[in-house]
C-alpha cells in the first residue's frame, strides 16, 4: 500500500505507478469526503498528532541531514507547523464560510456570494533546507482547503525526506497524502501528470523548469523561491539591537534560510561599529570556536560546501573563513570591503557569509537595490518612522521587516511568498486557503421580473442603456 515511488530514471513502470497514484486520488477527491470541513478538521487533527508522537524521529532526522540544535529544529521545523495547524483549526470555519455579497440593482432581486471549495489533487515540492517544514506548513494549508496532495521532499535531506515518508504514510492512506521519494528523475514523472495546483519551494532555475511543465496542463503554481536578501542599516539604528538580530537571522541554520539576510547595506559611518557588534553577538551565540558549539549549523553537502568556500576565497574578511570539509563546517564570516560587482554579490549565497557593502545617501541605497532582482525579504535598522514608510513603500520585496530579521515569517496572519524574480503567490494561515481554493461566485436570480430589454431583438434605445448599466450596477 505505501511503496516507495523511487528510482534513478523515469521508466515505463514509474510512469505507470505515478498516473496510477494521481488517478487513484483523483478518484478520492471525486468521492467528495474533502468538501465536509469536519473530515477536514479530522485530517489536520490527524497530522498534528502524527507530528507530535514523531517530535524525536523528526528532531534526529533533521539533525543528521543539517547538524542542526535540537530546540532550533523543533522551533523551526515542528513548532511552526504545529501552530499553522492548530491556527487553521481555530479558523477553517470562518475562512470556508461562504461571503455574502451586496448585489447590485441590476441584478436584483437577487443575492450574491463567494463560495469557496478545494481545487482538487495538489503537488507540493519542497528544498532540503527547512526539510519537514517546508514540505508540511503547504500541506496543511492543502488539507485545510479540502484537497488531495502528493508531497515531493528533497532528496538532498535524505533523512528527514524518509521520516515525512514513514510518518505521513503511517497516518494517511496513500490516495488522499502520498509522499514520493527521490529528485529529479522522480519529480519529473510527477510533473508528467496533471494536478490541479503545485505549491514549488526551491531556486529559480527549477521553478522554471517546474512552471514550463504545469503550463503544458495549465496548472496554476505558487513559486516560492529565493534571492539577494539586502540588510540595511542607517546610522540612526539601535545598532546593539541590529547586530544581535542580524546575527541571528544570518547564522540561524548556517546562513541556509531563504529569508536570511544575504547582504549587508550599512551607512559608512556606523559600519565599524556595527561590525564589531556583530562579531561580539556571533562570539556570545558560538562562542570562541562555533565549530565546538553545539548551537551550530552545518552545511547540507560537500558540493554546497565548496560552493560556499570558493565565494571566500581570498577576501578580506572581518571575521570567520575558517572550514572544515570533512565536518562541512564553516564558521559565521563577514567579508569586507564587498563591491556591488563582486562574485558573491551575484547569486543568492546561501550560508554562514555576510558580504559587508557600505552607502552615504539612503536614496542611492534604495536605487540601488531597486536595479536588481526583487529579493525574497528585505530588512531595515533605523530609528526613523519617517525612513520606516519610504523604504517600506519604495522598495519591492516578497516581505519586509523593520528593525528585526526574519519576523515576517514568523505572523501567520501575513501572506509568505516571493515576488518577482523571488517568486509569485503566497500561503501561511488564510492566505494558504485561499491559495488552494477556488474563489467560487454564485449568483442566485428570482424568476420574477425577466425585463425583454436583454433580449434580442435589441430595440431599446442605445443612450437608454448606456443609462442603466451606469446606473444600475
Ligand atoms: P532546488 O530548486 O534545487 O530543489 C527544490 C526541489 O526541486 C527538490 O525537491 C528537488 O528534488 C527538485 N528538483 C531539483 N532539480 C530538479 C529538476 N531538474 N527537475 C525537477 N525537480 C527538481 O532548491 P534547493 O536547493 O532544495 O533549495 C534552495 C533554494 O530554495 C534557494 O534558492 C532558497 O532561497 C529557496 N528556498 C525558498 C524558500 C521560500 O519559502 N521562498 C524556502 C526555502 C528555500
Amino acid at each position: 500500500m505505501n511503496e516507495i515511488v523511487k528510482g534513478p530514471e523515469v521508466d515505463a513502470t514509474q510512469e505507470d505507478s505515478t498516473a496510477a497514484l494521481v488517478e487513484a486520488q483523483r478518484a478520492f477527491f471525486r468521492t467528495g469526503a474533502t468538501r465536509d470541513l469536519e473530515f477536514r478538521k479530522r485530517q489536520l487533527r490527524k497530522l498534528r498528532d502524527a507530528i507530535t508522537e514523531n517530535e524525536d524521529a523528526i528532531i534526529e532526522a533533521v539533525r543528521q541531514d543539517l547538524g542542526r540544535p535540537r530546540s532550533e529544529i523543533w522551533t523551526s521545523e515542528i513548532g511552526v507547523v504545529l501552530v499553522e495547524i492548530d491556527h487553521a483549526l481555530r479558523h477553517l470555519s470562518s475562512w470556508a464560510k461562504p461571503k455574502r455579497v451586496s448585489t447590485p440593482l441590476l441584478l436584483q432581486p437577487g443575492s450574491s456570494r463567494i463560495q469557496y471549495e478545494p481545487l482538487g489533487c495538489v503537488l507540493i515540492i519542497s528544498p532540503w533546507n527547512y526539510p519537514f517544514n517546508l514540505a508540511i506548513a503547504p500541506l496543511v494549508a492543502a488539507l485545510a482547503a479540502g484537497n488531495i496532495a502528493i508531497v515531493k521532499p528533497s532528496e538532498l535531506a535524505s533523512n528527514t525526506a524518509a521520516a515525512i515518508m514513514r510518518i505521513i504514510g503511517g497516518a494517511f492512506a496513500r490516495e488522499q497524502v502520498a509522499v514520493v521519494e527521490g529528485g529529479v528523475a522522480e519529480t519529473q514523472a510527477l510533473l508528467d501528470q496533471r494536478f490541479d495546483h503545485i505549491l514549488f519551494t526551491g531556486g529559480g532555475k527549477v521553478a522554471r523548469i517546474v512552471m514550463a511543465a504545469a503550463a503544458k496542463h495549465l496548472t496554476p503554481v505558487t513559486l516560492e523561491l529565493g534571492g539577494k536578501s539586502p540588510c540595511i542599516v542607517e546610522k540612526d539604528a539601535n545598532l546593539d539591537v541590529a547586530a544581535r538580530r542580524i546575527a541571528w537571522g544570518k547564522f540561524l541554520n548556517a546562513g541556509q534560510t531563504c529569508i536570511a539576510p544575504d547582504y549587508l547595506l550599512v551607512h559608512s559611518s556606523v559600519k565599524q561599529a556595527l561590525t564589531e557588534r556583530i562579531v561580539r553577538a556571533v562570539g556570545k551565540s558560538f562562542g570562541k570556536d562555533p565549530r565546538q558549539s553545539k548551537d551550530y549549523s552545518r552545511i547540507i553537502n560537500a558540493q554546497h560546501f565548496k560552493r560556499l568556500t570558493g565565494l571566500i576565497g581570498n577576501a578580506p574578511l572581518i571575521t570567520g573563513g575558517e572550514s572544515d570539509e570533512a565536518e562541512r563546517y564553516i564558521a559565521p564570516t563577514l567579508i569586507d570591503d564587498v563591491g556591488w560587482d563582486d562574485a558573491v554579490m551575484a547569486d543568492e549565497i546561501f550560508g554562514p557569509i555576510l558580504p559587508v557593502l557600505t552607502y552615504d545617501d539612503l536614496d542611492e541605497a534604495m536605487a540601488r537595490i531597486e536595479s536588481r532582482d526583487k529579493p525574497l525579504a528585505l530588512y531595515f535598522f533605523s530609528n526613523d518612522k519617517t525612513a520606516h514608510a519610504k523604504v517600506a513603500e519604495r522598495l519591492s520585496a516578497g516581505g519586509i521587516s523593520i528593525n528585526d530579521t526574519l519576523a515576517q515569517f514568523v505572523n501567520l496572519r501575513l501572506p509568505f511568498g516571493g515576488v518577482g524574480e523571488s517568486g509569485m503567490g503566497a500561503y501561511h494561515g488564510k492566505t494558504g486557503f485561499d491559495t488552494f481554493s477556488h474563489a467560487k461566485p454564485v449568483v442566485t436570480r428570482s424568476n420574477w421580473p425577466d425585463p425583454s430589454v436583454k433580449y434580442p431583438p435589441y430595440r431599446t434605445p442605445l443612450a437608454f442603456l448606456k443609462w442603466m448599466l451606469r446606473h444600475t450596477m
